[in-house]
């Protein structure tokens, strides 16, 4: 009876506009407890309760919007649940966990952090009378740890189980168990597609519970060619849209900040040309930006003011904005995917999944009728996109998992209950890096450093260097290191003053390592007291230089914890460098032509960033090791460090020897060196005896 809901969709639409223009009119008029009552979920509210309550498990389906994040946590708490433990509730992605806590403060009328409160990494706001608290999967993952039956919560939401996040996935194996030993705990998995059953299945065939839903038909329109560039057409055909008269907001599918960046900018350019044009609030969103301005979405606009938000793939179904009509689809996303060739995992553009694709079209229908403007031909969406994207635990490394999961006491990671079990390859793969960093023994178990490895919510390799760094009276150092490494875009570098501000950049440079400048930064940062009008001065985020400090205080207090004094090697920096070496020998590169570097390990040509301190010095130094590797048109080696050939072999002994005939030639050159000398000496001798018998 599909028609029988449009039908009653119609209804409503109409109902609506009777009331109000438009629906960001509507969500402004309406209080707060009205919007609230208004959502889908709210006419299931009781029967919700009813099925959970009965059930120790239930998996909750609903469209995107229909309110689960924000209303299941309520209802849970409404219901008296809180008052034997916390309402967990985890997100995949950061940016909605604090969104949604934030939201949700507001709607019960609490200080954020108090009631209601949100935990990400690094990042822990939530107090003692916290009973209501959303996080990433990542750090109730981190919290099983200490408490393996997650004793402080009454009630676990997965959230976004559809996403199957590597974290998420990690976590349904684990909670599987968790609800055998705790009758009391309630579990609750949401997602908004309807592939469920495999959720119910997994958990023991727990009851699915769909909540109705309120969608509205969304006209699709396909490229008639293949699109050579996405972000261009994407700009005219939101032009087009804005151009033509018409009501409502606008949806722009791109897959990162590059590209967002890049598209707002082009969209202001082209308006600005067109005379009278109507107005339209450009604004992106994406994991980086800023919390005070991803808040922006989702304030309303001014009269006559039409949204155009421009979003990653955050905007499928972690948030929702209302009053979106259009939506304009790229077609294409980023994936962290483990890449063999280079032995790690590099986040790329990859084409989206149908799945995704129709949920990205769906965000045009939730308040009317609406349109979306596929920038793909149909034979590409039925012939080249998946059906669903690859989870997440079947794509990536799975070091952190391994090392997790081991300190768990899984002993055998191929017989964990795994809902889609990564390719043994990969387990492999990942036990492997992890023996390299030596955190696994050669029976695949966790060694001391292995242990201590798992203290730091850091990736292995990070969290390694700290650890040697203490026996290597280098920790100060190597904390801050660490610390200016976990917190994104320090500098920054404004339009039209570009060179300004690589000026100042270039005066910090240590030439022989990027980690080394970093430290540099901190250490001018601190002994100008922390002060924001230096940063300013010298074209540094105050506030991410500030989420160091932060950074660097939460680390310290883990090190501190676990007894790992803090000690500084003073201005002897090659110490520092030695360090860094043992932690990322695995990640070498050695010097081919000029500037030019190619992989110790693979062979394959790398090239150091134009943001390096190393790049344009004049100054190639033959070893380095690097951070990461960012792959756009070329192989690029950020954040890197040079080395000594010999530490290489000592740190790395797996990978790399000192050439032995290099060895034995400097050897016998030596020896003969030697005998030359003898034989010199001895015909001076000899030449001094016939002298002086001459003489007699
Ligand atoms: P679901 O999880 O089912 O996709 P949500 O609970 O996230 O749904 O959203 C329900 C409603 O709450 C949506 O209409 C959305 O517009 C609103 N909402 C969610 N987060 C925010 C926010 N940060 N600011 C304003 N409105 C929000
Ligand atoms: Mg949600």
């Amino acid at each position: 009876n599909e028609g029988d809901d449009y039908k009653e969709n119609q209804r409503f639409a109409e109902h609506m506009k009777d009331k109000t223009e438009s629906s960001s009119d509507f969500a402004t008029q309406k209080t707060l407890k009205e919007q609230r009552q208004f959502l889908p979920i709210f006419s299931v509210r009781q029967e919700l309760l009813n099925v959970i309550r009965d059930n120790q498990v239930v998996i909750i389906v609903g469209e995107t919007g229909s309110g689960k994040t924000t209303q299941l946590t309520q209802y849970l708490h409404e219901d008296g649940y809180s008052n034997y433990g916390m309402i967990g509730c985890t997100q995949p992605r950061r940016v909605a966990a604090m969104s949604v806590a934030k939201r949700v403060s507001e709607e019960m009328d609490v200080r954020l952090g108090e009631e209601v409160g949100y935990a990400i990494r690094f990042e822990d706001v939530t107090t003692e009378s916290t009973m209501v608290k959303y996080m990433t999967d990542g750090i109730l993952l981190r919290e099983s740890l200490n408490e393996p039956d997650l004793d402080r919560y009454s009630a676990v939401i997965m959230d976004e189980a559809h996403e199957r996040s590597l974290n998420t996935d990690v976590l349904f194996g684990l909670l599987r168990e968790v609800i055998g030993r705790r009758r009391d705990l309630k579990l609750i998995v949401t997602s908004a597609t309807m592939d469920s059953d495999k959720f119910a299945v997994f958990f023991g065939n727990s009851p699915v519970y769909t909540i109705p839903g309120r969608t509205f038909p969304v006209e699709i329109f396909f490229s008639k060619n293949v699109v050579e560039d996405y972000v261009d057409a994407a700009v005219k055909q939101a032009l087009q849209i804005h151009l033509t008269p018409s009501k409502g907001d606008l949806l722009i599918f791109m897959p990162g900040q590059e590209d967002i960046e890049v598209t707002c900018g082009l969209i202001r350019e082209r308006l600005d040309e067109v005379d009278d044009a109507p107005l339209l609030a450009i604004l992106p969103i994406y994991s980086q930006l800023p919390s005070d301005l991803q808040a922006k979405i989702f304030q309303k606009s001014p009269e006559g003011v039409r949204k155009c938000i421009v979003a990653t793939n955050i905007a499928e179904t972690s948030l929702t904005v209302d009053g979106i009509i259009f939506v304009i689809d790229c077609g294409y996303c980023k994936l962290k995917v483990f890449n063999p060739k280079i032995g790690m995992d590099a986040l790329q553009v990859y084409p989206i999944s149908q799945a995704n694709a129709n949920q990205r079209s769906g965000r045009a229908g939730r308040t009317g009728p609406g349109q979306c403007f596929r920038l793909y031909t149909e034979s590409n969406y039925k012939n080249e996109l998946l059906i669903s994207t690859v989870p997440e635990i079947q794509r990536t490394n799975l070091s952190n998992v391994v090392l997790l999961l081991k300190s768990l006491g899984v002993q055998d990671l191929l017989e964990f209950h795994f809902m889609d079990p990564p390719p043994q390859d990969n387990i492999l793969n990942s036990m492997y890096q992890l023996w390299i960093l030596g955190a696994l023994d050669n029976t695949g178990n966790l060694t001391t450093l292995g242990r201590q490895m798992v203290e730091f919510p850091l990736d292995p390799a990070m969290s390694k260097m700290l650890i040697v760094a203490v026996d290597m009276d280098c920790s100060e150092e190597v904390l801050t290191i660490v610390s200016m490494l976990s917190v994104p875009a320090i500098f920054y570098r404004p339009k039209g003053r570009e060179e300004e501000s690589d000026a100042v950049r270039e005066k910090f440079a240590v030439p022989e390592s990027d980690h080394l400048t970093f430290l540099h930064v901190y250490q001018q940062w601190k002994s100008n007291n922390y002060s924001s009008h230096w940063c300013s001065e010298h074209f540094i985020h105050v506030k991410a230089i500030r989420k160091v400090r932060e950074v660097r205080g939460q680390l310290k207090d883990i090190m501190v914890q676990h007894r790992m004094p803090l000690r500084s090697c003073g201005n002897d920096w090659d110490v520092v460098r030695k360090c860094i070496c043992s932690s990322y020998f695995q990640q070498a590169a050695r010097l081919k032509g000029i500037g030019e570097y190619v992989n110790m390990r693979t062979g394959m040509p790398c090239h150091l960033h134009p943001t390096s301190a190393l790049f344009g010095m004049g100054f190639t130094p033959d070893y380095i090791v690097y951070h990461e590797l960012v792959m756009t048109s070329k192989e690029y080696m950020q954040c890197v460090t040079s080395v000594d050939g010999y530490w290489l072999a000592e740190l790395g002994p797996m990978f790399y020897t000192v050439k032995e005939s290099l060895k034995t030639r400097h050897e016998k050159r030596q020896v003969a060196k030697e005998k030359l000398i003898e034989m010199e000496e001895e015909m001076a001798e000899a030449t001094a005896q016939l002298k002086a018998r001459e003489a007699e």
